[in-house]
């Protein structure tokens, strides 16, 4: 079950938990192309083998350790952390996309400061 980025990330994307994973496993890097293009970051499901060490690291509590604790007003966000592939234009399309339709449709957590936003997920 891998672990899932939400809407912290959007307005802080600090890449803090790249620095930390052990796998490679979260895009875009810094030093990617796609990274100026991205509203946050994505893990691969397929890559992530769980290890937690990216939880502590987020600033704002952005990361949830699975799709099933992932708040209900995130789930959308499940679905962009999954299609997201580094270097491929339509998936990062695709993802931000899902990400556009959630800050759209979530203004009121939109409203809140990063670091106050996860506190409001399961409201
Ligand atoms: S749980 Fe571990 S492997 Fe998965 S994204 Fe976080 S740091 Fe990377
Ligand atoms: S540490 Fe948190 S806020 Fe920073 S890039 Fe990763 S998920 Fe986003």
């Amino acid at each position: 079950m891998p672990f899932v980025i939400t809407d912290p990330c959007i307005g802080t994307k600090d890449t803090a938990c790249v620095d930390v994973c052990p796998v490679d496993c979260i895009h875009p890097r810094k030093d990617e192309p796609e990274f100026a293009q991205t509203t946050m970051l994505y893990i691969h499901p397929d890559e992530c083998i769980d290890c937690g060490a990216c939880v502590p690291a987020c600033p704002v509590a952005a990361i949830y350790d699975s799709v099933d604790s992932t708040p209900a007003t995130q789930k959308a966000l499940v679905e962009a952390n999954k299609v997201y592939r580094a270097g491929e234009p339509d998936t990062v399309a695709q993802a931000e996309a899902i990400v556009k339709a959630h800050v759209d449709s979530h203004g009121d957590l939109m409203a809140i400061a990063p670091a106050d936003r996860a506190a409001a997920h399961g409201k």
